[in-house]
Order: C-alpha cells, then sequence, then structure tokens
C-alpha cells in the first residue's frame, strides 16, 4: 500500500541529531544548570532505551513520571514511546487519593520522581496496595532520603549509546495524562504516536505556536500537565534550542533563564506570567529576545497582552485541553485584521481565537442547534481531528457523557465571532442558567476582578426554587480594599455592564478561592463548602429572567 512509514515520533529526533548536533539543551537543576547538546541527548536516550529494556519494559507497558521540567525528564519524552512503551506524566500536584487511583487505573510499572517530589510520592505510596510492585528511579546522581528508588545515572550507566528503534505502528499508544477531574475522579487520555505527530505538525505551522531552527524555547507549562502542550516535541522537530526551568520555578529564575539564554518563545498559564511582571518591573531584566509568549489554561488578561505588547513581546492566547493532546486555537491576527487599529486587533486577540488547521469544530446551543457566528450566542463547543482523543481510558461512562460521532464534546461554552474567533464564556457545568436563560459566570467574575479593591473572584449558580439557580459571587479582597464600601462599589460596576437577572443575588467574601491541582477556581470546592441555598432565597429579584427585563 503506497503512503510510507507510519506517522511516528521517532524521525523528529533523528532528524535533529543528525541535522543538529550542536544545538543546546539547557536545564536548571536542583545542581545549577546543566547543558549539553541534541547529539549527547541523544546518545542519553539510546541508553535510557537500554536500561528500559534491561529492566524489562516492554511493548504497551505504562512507564510513569512525577517531574518538573528538566533534561531527564525531557529524555524520557523520546526515550518511552520509541521503545513502544507509554509515557504517563503523573500531576504531582493532585491529592494522594487522585494520585493512587491513577498509578492504578494506568498500571503503571515504574515510575521516574524528581528529588524534590520523592517526599510526594513517598506519601502517596505508603499502604497503598495501588502501588504494589512498582519500582522507582529518582532523576539525580544519588539516592533519595525520602524513597527507595534507583538514582536515574545509576539506571542509565553502562548502556550502550545506539539502540534498534522499532518501527512503531502510528496507532501505539506512546502518552497518557489525566484530566484533574474538578468532578469525580480523573478521567485518562492516551495519546497515540499519531496523535502525537499530528500535533507536533499541526502547532509547527505559522497559525499554530510556530518554531525554527533559531528560536530558544522555554516551556514553563508542567511538562506533568498534557505534554508541557507539546513543546518539548515540536521545538526538537524544528531543532531549536530548549530550556528547561526545572523544580518550581519563581519569576526570578525565569526572568533570568530568558536574559541569560536568549529565549525567544516561552508559554505558561496567566499567573506564572503575572509574577514574571511584577518582577521586572521592579528589576532591571532585559527581556529584549523574547518574541512571544503563550498564554493558556485558563484566560489571557486583555491588561497583559497589553503590558508584553509594551515591551515588544508579542502574546499568543491560547485555548486547549488535555482531551486534544492539548492546543486547540491560538488568537493570531488574520491578515485582514492587520490594517485594523490597536484596539480592534485587541479584541480578536484577547479572545481564545481561531482553530489550528486539522480541527473542525461545532457549537450547539441547548436545543442542539448550531449556533450564529456573530459573537453574540452561545452554545457548547465541540471539536474534532487527528489530536483529538475519542474516549477516555477504561471509563464508558465518561466517554459516552462527553463524546458523540467521532466529536469531543467540550463542556466549553463560547461565542464565535464573524472572524471565527471563538470565546469561552463558561464552562457548560458552571454556567448559571436562571429563568431558563444562561448567564456567564466568567464574565461577570472578569468584570468583578476589574475592580481595584478585588485580588480573586469566582462566581457560581445557587439552586433557587423558582429561577433554577441564581449567581452568586465569591470575592477575595486586596489587603487595601475598603470592604465597608466594596459591596456598593462591585454592584454598580456590574449594573453599568449587565442586565438586571444577571446580577449577583449575594456577595461573600472569602481569604482564599480554592483551587484545583492546575491552578484553576474549582467551582465544584466552592459549592461543597460555601454556597447555601439560604444565600439566594431571600435576596432574588421577582424578575430574575430575561422575559422581564
Ligand atoms: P484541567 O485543568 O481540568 O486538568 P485541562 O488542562 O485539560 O484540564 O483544561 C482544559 C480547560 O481549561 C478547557 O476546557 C477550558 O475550560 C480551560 N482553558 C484552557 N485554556 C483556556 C483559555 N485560554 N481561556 C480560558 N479557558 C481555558
Amino acid at each position: 500500500m503506497p503512503g510510507g512509514t507510519d506517522q511516528t515520533l521517532r524521525p523528529f529526533l533523528w532528524r535533529a541529531a543528525k541535522l543538529y548536533p550542536d544545538q543546546e539543551i539547557v536545564s536548571r537543576t536542583h545542581q545549577g544548570i546543566e547543558r549539553y547538546t541534541y547529539s549527547e541527548y541523544s546518545d542519553r536516550i539510546a541508553q535510557l532505551a537500554n536500561a528500559l529494556d534491561e529492566y524489562g519494559i516492554e511493548r504497551g507497558d505504562r512507564v510513569g513520571t512525577f517531574c518538573w521540567n528538566h533534561h531527564r525528564h525531557f529524555e524520557t519524552y523520546f526515550s518511552v514511546p520509541s521503545i513502544g512503551a507509554q509515557l504517563h506524566t503523573i500531576n504531582p500536584l493532585l491529592p494522594d487519593e487522585h494520585i493512587q487511583y491513577i498509578v492504578d487505573n494506568a498500571d503503571d510499572q515504574l515510575i521516574f520522581v524528581d528529588p524534590s517530589l520523592a517526599p510526594k510520592l513517598a506519601d502517596a505510596a505508603t499502604d497503598a496496595p495501588e502501588f504494589d510492585g512498582i519500582d522507582f528511579v529518582v532523576m539525580d546522581d544519588r539516592e533519595s532520603d525520602a524513597l527507595d528508588a534507583t538514582p536515574y545515572e545509576a539506571f542509565i550507566d553502562g548502556h550502550g549509546t545506539t539502540y534498534e528503534w522499532p518501527d512503531l505502528d502510528e496507532t501505539q499508544p506512546a502518552g497518557m495524562c489525566y484530566t484533574s477531574g474538578t468532578t469525580g475522579n480523573p478521567k485518562g487520555v492516551e495519546y497515540t504516536q499519531k496523535m502525537l505527530w499530528s500535533h507536533t505538525m499541526m502547532t509547527l505551522t505559522p497559525q499554530g505556536l510556530p518554531m525554527e531552527d533559531d528560536d530558544v524555547v522555554m516551556p514553563v507549562v508542567p511538562m506533568f500537565h498534557v505534554n508541557a502542550w507539546g513543546m518539548p516535541f515540536t521545538a526538537t522537530a524544528a531543532a531549536a534550542k530548549h530550556v528547561y526551568p526545572g523544580p518550581s520555578p519563581d519569576p526570578k529564575d525565569l526572568a533570568h533563564l530568558i536574559e541569560n539564554e536568549g529565549v525567544t518563545i516561552t508559554a505558561g498559564v496567566p499567573t506564572v506570567w503575572l509574577g514574571l511582571m511584577e518582577y521586572v518591573e521592579n528589576n532591571d531584566i532585559d527581556l529584549s529576545s523574547l518574541d512571544t509568549l503563550v498564554v493558556g489554561g485558563s484566560a489571557a488578561p486583555e491588561s497583559m497582552i497589553r503590558w508584553f505588547d509594551n515591551r515588544g513581546v508579542e502574546v499568543l492566547h491560547a485555548w486547549g485541553m488535555t482531551e486534544m493532546s492539548p492546543i486547540g486555537t491560538v488568537a493570531h491576527l488574520k491578515s485582514e485584521l492587520e490594517e485594523e487599529d490597536y484596539e480592534t486587533q485587541l479584541d480578536h486577540r484577547a479572545k481564545q481565537g481561531l482553530l489550528i488547521p486539522g480541527l473542525e469544530m461545532r457549537v450547539i446551543d441547548e436545543n442542539d442547534e448550531e449556533v450564529a457566528w456573530d459573537g453574540e450566542e452561545f452554545g457548547e463547543l465541540w471539536v474534532r481531528g487527528p489530536t483529538v482523543t475519542t474516549e477516555y481510558f477504561k471509563r464508558p461512562d465518561a466517554t459516552e457523557e462527553d463524546f458523540e460521532d467521532g466529536w469531543l464534546k467540550t463542556g466549553d461554552v463560547v461565542t464565535v465571532d464573524e472572524e471565527g474567533y471563538i470565546k469561552i464564556v463558561d464552562r457548560a457545568k458552571d454556567v448559571i442558567k436562571s429563568g431558563g436563560e444562561w448567564i456567564s459566570s466568567v464574565e461577570l467574575e472578569n468584570a468583578i476582578m476589574a475592580h481595584e479593591g478585588v485580588s480573586e473572584a469566582a462566581v457560581v449558580g445557587v439552586p433557587h426554587e423558582k429561577w433554577q439557580e441564581r449567581p452568586v459571587a465569591f470575592v477575595v479582597p486586596t489587603t487595601a480594599a475598603a470592604t465597608e464600601t466594596l459591596d456598593e462599589e462591585i454592584m454598580d460596576l456590574l449594573r453599568s455592564e449587565y442586565p438586571k437577572w444577571w446580577l449577583p443575588d449575594a456577595i461573600e467574601y472569602l481569604d482564599e478561592i480554592p483551587k484545583t491541582a492546575t491552578g484553576k477556581f474549582s467551582k465544584k470546592d466552592i459549592r461543597d463548602q460555601y454556597s447555601d441555598q439560604s444565600l439566594v432565597e431571600a435576596t432574588a429579584p421577582e424578575d430574575a429572567a430575561p422575559d422581564n427585563e
């Protein structure tokens, strides 16, 4: 049959090591900055492959990692999938019971763990039958005090620097990641060789997160979170220089890596960049090497895009999901918008953006109809494509709920404008239904957070007898806020922007908004811990529905 070899990761590595043997890989570890070349990388991943063979890892076996972003973790990225095994990156920020569930569900054989995370893994593994028979390798040249583990350097030492990489089928599972599961147990997503190959090629296009061989790429988004948005693979395919910021990097570490290594493109969630912005404001840092800053995972605030624009750094706002390998949209400016004024351009760039090539989408409203692309109507975003999974691992119940005819029902509620830019207005589970109509909790949160006396705000729907649900705002005031007048000020702000029936029935003050393991507001915890029907019963307005406007 015509068509050549299957779509697998191996050729990316082969090309990078052969054509760019001297390209650098830089890594911040607890021992300082370490650096080596693609050529040495290629030798070490062959050593790792030989070591995995000797240990007894076979095709189809799952190998776990419990690690931050560094060169050893990157070695597992190509080595494990290229021998035909499956790399399962475990999020170390999850609660112990989720880690136990995940390790058991995935049936991991061996887990690579960072020295700084070994105590956390030891806690999860102690007296947990889920960990029976699992061995550990600590990402270091010495043993761990916390865990009985072979040091990584001893594990690969003495093994050959060449390996007969097998021809793999593109349907071979190569990676695995669990979504953090804001409700119930985490759900596993498997990435086949073809999904990772496709994601690499799709994100390499100018409409994705393009890179070239003169780029210096620093993924700040953790490598335990959906393969650091695929960047270790993309950067290798582009033969770019890699920079890994290591365990728990703070804004100072990131600023100095950018400056010292000449980082040109980096990626992470908004909170990381808020920290960097504050550090740069107060210190003498040269960001001039930086061309592109990718922001995703949560919405990029417009003020952040402006701040970086003023310093000559292009912000690319991206949206994605674990189920999508993960990049789905990037807010590139269409060429026809290049003549528009800055504010019009910003309106588009601050949205989640345009689908990357290779994907298709629909937006479906409550009546199962596709919504108009007018930037107003909203519905649930459905997507499909070669990078989008069609099932959850060993979870037929969840698969049935979230997939239909090959489409992933993302659970994100969006509008689409005339240009095709999507904007997320809510999670389907968080959208508030009042009198049969939807209220966007995200819009209310953003409006409330724009008040200078507010540092965080989350709005949830509280059940209501007459109106089904009514919004209640949970607000963390800044230390400087004048709390006695804050209620009224927030309500005035909302009144000026939103219809009366959107206004929260109550504003409650908290010291902190509960967060998920990926740093997002956990609406489930807010509902469980704080939301109480009495908050809305007495106060709901008579006209909490659009008809009565
Ligand atoms: P989790 O955080 O639950 O582990 P994911 O990382 O897969 O799972 O999160 C995917 C979800 O994160 C999306 O469905 C969407 O709700 C949210 N998200 C991702 N990127 C953005 C963005 N740029 N703006 C707003 N929300 C985003």
